[in-house]
């Protein structure tokens, strides 16, 4: 009898392993009860059964954002090529040279594209590739994400599993606080209907869903990816920077806002459209409305999706707006690819020019902008400035770097740079030089060590 007591305790170990490892955790014990603490993006994968996976899929588990290498390979079929960072320095950019290393693997050059939404974040590139997918049968359903409940604000992410167009046309808009996108992915996959699916969303949450994509039981998964940096941890700490930060008066009603190629600000409401200097925002402003996770991030590129769509390489028109201007489309294999053709046909996209390209040095003011950062600062115990420049000062070094410095893809590249640059000392700082290495994809070693060794204001402020 004992013995028979024991061999069933002994099998039915396993399944209670399993499924003690397979329970979701509750969202409301964000960040410190999730497996990466403070790093957690709240990709949402925690909440749901593929928790169980956790450890090989989180992007801030373990080797992290290193294992994009292999991934890339998976997905793509190749790596990125290898590339020289230091030394693209050409002052008209060439098209043609649209670096790999940087921008991972592209399948095509970088293109400038309009969508035709009305009250997207931009023009509605993102929606009207989506809304296509599902009209022309490339899926049966879309991960996007809409606004919360009916009394939430624009800053307030609620992922959703869209299946028809009007769905998808909830998720026009960004909100900038993370987003537990993963979070409905036990719905999709107790749902016979959904064969294929569009899944939209940033880099981290992109990587942990290609760890898992065998798991989802799908006949086909596409991937439409936007750029992402620097977002915030909550949808409170969003509102905070607004008030706080850029002094708008009434948050409610905001529809969205970005950091811009003109070096300002924009915030858009129903009825206003206004800009600030990024130079006159108080220093202390940032560490509160950036997540510690976007701190560890070396995947602004999101180099996992099939095409991505961002706007830090799509050049600004002097006196531009946001839902007026073209954005940046990165095809990077056949699927992404297919989604562009097939909004394109569908009169939901329109290509503007083959080719995005750029004028302008890019690495000094990367390291000079990683140097004067207030994330640096604090780590090195200089005191951050509680003021941000006087208006009329910032609006001259403003209109100085828009004329002077890097535009469209010399500006993609400072952008990319400077948070490489910044997120690497972070991640050192953090977890000590072996995990950073192991934890950063090669590209990203490679940028921090051409930087060492070819720029002086970066070695200073790696030495300090
Ligand atoms: P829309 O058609 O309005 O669609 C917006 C899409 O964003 C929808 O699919 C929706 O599902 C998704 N979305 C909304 N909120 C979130 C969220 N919190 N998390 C994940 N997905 C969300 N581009 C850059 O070049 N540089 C940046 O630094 C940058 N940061 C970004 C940060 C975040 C959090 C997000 C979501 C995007 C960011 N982008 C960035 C991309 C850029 O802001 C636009 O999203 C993109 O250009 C698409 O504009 P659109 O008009 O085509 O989008």
């Amino acid at each position: 009898y004992t013995s028979i007591c024991r061999l069933c305790a002994l099998l039915a170990l396993p399944l209670i392993v399993i499924a003690l490892t397979s329970t979701p955790i509750n969202p409301s014990g964000w960040p410190s009860r999730f497996p990466a603490k403070d790093h957690c993006s709240r990709c949402g994968l925690c909440e749901t059964t593929l928790v169980s996976h956790v450890t090989d899929a989180c992007a801030f588990l373990g080797d992290g954002m290193g294992r994009i290498d292999g991934l890339e390979d998976e997905v793509h079929g190749r790596r990125r090529e290898d590339d020289l960072f230091w030394s693209k320095n050409d002052k008209v950019i060439n098209p043609s040279k649209q670096d790999e290393g940087r921008f991972g693997v592209l399948s095509q050059p970088i293109a400038l594209a309009r969508g035709v939404e009305t009250e997207a974040q931009w023009t509605g590139v993102v929606t009207g590739i989506a809304a296509a997918a599902l009209e022309g049968g490339l899926v049966d359903a879309v991960v996007c994400v809409a606004s919360g409940g009916m009394d939430s604000d624009f800053a307030d992410p609620d992922p959703i599993v869209a299946r028809t167009v009007e769905d998808v046309m909830r998720g026009r808009g960004v909100k900038p606080s993370l987003s537990p996108s993963l979070r409905v992915l036990d719905e999709v996959r107790e749902d016979p209907a959904i064969r294929r699916l569009l899944f939209c969303g940033v880099g981290c949450a992109v990587q942990a869903l290609r760890s898992v994509e065998k798991d989802l039981g799908l006949e086909e998964l596409f991937v439409l990816g936007t750029n992402c940096a620097d977002n915030s941890p909550t949808p409170q700490a969003a509102k905070n920077f607004l008030e706080a930060g850029v002094g708008v008066d009434d948050v409610s009603a905001v529809k969205g806002y970005e950091f811009m190629q003109d070096f300002r600000v924009h915030v858009k409401t129903d009825s206003e459209y206004t800009k600030k200097p990024y130079f006159c925002l108080p220093g202390t402003v940032a560490a509160p409305s950036i997540a510690t996770s976007c701190l560890a991030c070396f995947d602004y590129m999101n180099s996992l999706a099939d095409v991505v769509v961002g706007y830090m390489g799509a050049p600004l028109p002097k006196g531009g707006r946001m839902d007026h201007a073209d954005q940046t489309l990165t095809v990077r294999n056949t699927k992404g690819a297919s989604l562009v053709d097939n909004a394109i046909a569908r009169n939901r996209l329109n290509i503007q020019n083959p080719v995005a390209g750029g004028s302008g040095k890019h690495e000094k003011l990367a390291s000079a902008t990683v140097a004067k950062d207030s994330v640096i600062m604090s780590i090195i115990d200089e005191n951050i400035p509680e003021k941000g420049m006087p208006r009329l000062a910032g609006e001259v070094m403003a209109t100085v770097l828009g004329g002077l410095g890097p535009k469209g893809v010399a500006f993609a590249r400072y952008s990319l740079d400077y948070h490489v640059l910044r997120n690497y000392l972070h991640v050192v700082s953090e977890w000590g030089e072996n995990r950073a290495n192991k934890h950063m994809p090669k590209y990203a070693r490679d940028m921090v060590e051409e930087y060492t060794l070819n720029d002086e204001q970066f070695r200073t402020t790696r030495k300090a």
